[in-house]
């Protein structure tokens, strides 16, 4: 059996939880979070990084930080996790979809413009599967209208868009470290703040909306509840089983994108004859390997796939049911234009097994498997 997903390990995770343990400090922000923050803020060359209980929350608390109030809009795309739009809604916002491209499965760019109206406060761009939106022409829109800009980099840890990492290019960027994505803590995320005026309110909003992190570098004599807030600081324990990971950031990275490499090769015959449609990275784009998938001819064709490659033993996976047809998207959002490619292109959109452990000769029978689907 090829499971779809295998949670990242490399070895040092045990080590440091004891750690963490030993030294009897397992809430937040002990060493090890300190240790993975200065470790985004390094890599990224982002202002700050937080560490935050999921991609989810961190959504959330950029959500927050941009004082969206009800009624409000905000521009995203409607193939993505629902966290993306579920993080606004619950400040009372309403999401507006526009439509994807169909050779990123991002945000169309192009159709951005035409959905911003006076209640227009943000765009929430998703950089699926860790290959970036048109971040230029983005900056350029958000720029002239006066809108914030979210970056859901939930996939796009260890990816560059003209240089920049992922995540650092908007005002706030959100990154996930569940067990799904590249590097891992069971569930957590951080967020990445570009602007250094909204550190601070970030680390009350983090901290049950007191000053406690200020309190803690002795920049006041007491700590009380200052501003709105939650908590959204992940414990020690979840953070050191992270920092192993990142610590070994280059070595998963490389074995991710030798494996998307090596798929790409092996199922490259299927697309010269039709059958297939492979993912396309634009210049200026360095991904990241997290996920590889491929394109089928329909939904039904999708679906005979799945059920031929399980019983090979090999588990294909598709997702994002678009949010706009779901129950809450159609109660909270709306779809702006015309639903060109989000339907049509996600319902033919299957996921290859793809985790830092798999093998290339595991690689090579799933492509095999696949192949054979079309003799
Ligand atoms: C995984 C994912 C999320 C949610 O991440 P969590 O850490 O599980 O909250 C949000 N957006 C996208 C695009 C994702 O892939």
């Amino acid at each position: 059996m090829i499971p779809f997903n295998v949670p990242p390990y490399v070895g040092k995770e045990e080590e440091y939880i004891s750690t963490a343990i030993k030294k009897r400090k397992i809430c937040g922000d002990g060493e090890f979070t300190k240790k993975c923050n200065e470790w985004i803020e390094n890599r990224t060359n982002t202002t700050k990084a937080l560490l935050t209980t999921s991609c989810t929350h961190a959504i959330e608390m950029a959500a927050l930080l941009c004082e969206i109030y009800p009624g409000e809009e905000v521009i995203m795309p409607s193939y993505t996790f629902v966290s993306t739009a579920d993080a606004f809604v619950l400040r009372g916002a309403v999401p507006v979809f526009v439509d994807i491209r169909p050779d990123t499965m991002n945000i169309d760019e192009r159709l951005i413009e035409e959905a911003i109206t006076e209640r227009t406060r943000a765009i929430v761009v998703v950089h699926y599967a860790g290959v970036a939106c048109e971040m230029d022409f983005i900056m350029d829109i958000a720029k002239k209208h006066g809108l914030l800009v979210i970056e859901d980099a939930a996939q796009g840890v260890m990816s560059s868009y003209k240089g920049k990492a992922l995540g650092t290019i908007g005002d706030f960027g959100c990154y996930s470290f569940h067990e799904t994505k590249n590097y891992s803590m069971g569930e957590g995320g951080a967020l990445l703040i570009h602007n250094k005026k909204d550190v601070a309110n970030a680390e009350i909003i983090r901290e049950k909306g007191t000053n406690r992190s200020q309190f803690f570098r002795g920049m006041v004599d007491k700590y009380s509840w200052v501003e709105k807030g939650s908590s959204y600081l992940p414990s020690e324990l979840n953070a050191a089983y992270l920092y192993a990971q990142l610590e070994k950031a280059d070595i998963i990275n490389e074995k991710r994108l030798k494996l998307y490499r090596l798929y790409y090769e092996l199922l490259l015959p299927l697309k010269e004859k039709g059958y297939v449609e492979l993912p396309t990275v634009p210049k200026g784009c360095v991904p990241n390997g997290h996920m590889f998938y491929l394109k089928v001819k329909d939904l039904g064709e999708r679906t005979s796939l799945i059920q031929y490659l399980k019983e090979k033993g090999i588990s294909a996976v598709f997702h994002y049911v678009p949010l706009h047809s779901a129950p809450a998207g159609r109660k909270y959002g709306r779809f702006f234009g015309e639903d060109k490619f989000t339907t049509k292109e996600s319902e033919r959109l299957l996921r290859l097994p793809m985790y830092y452990e798999l093998s290339e000769r595991k690689v090579e029978e799933v492509a095999e498997a696949v192949g054979s689907f079309w003799k």
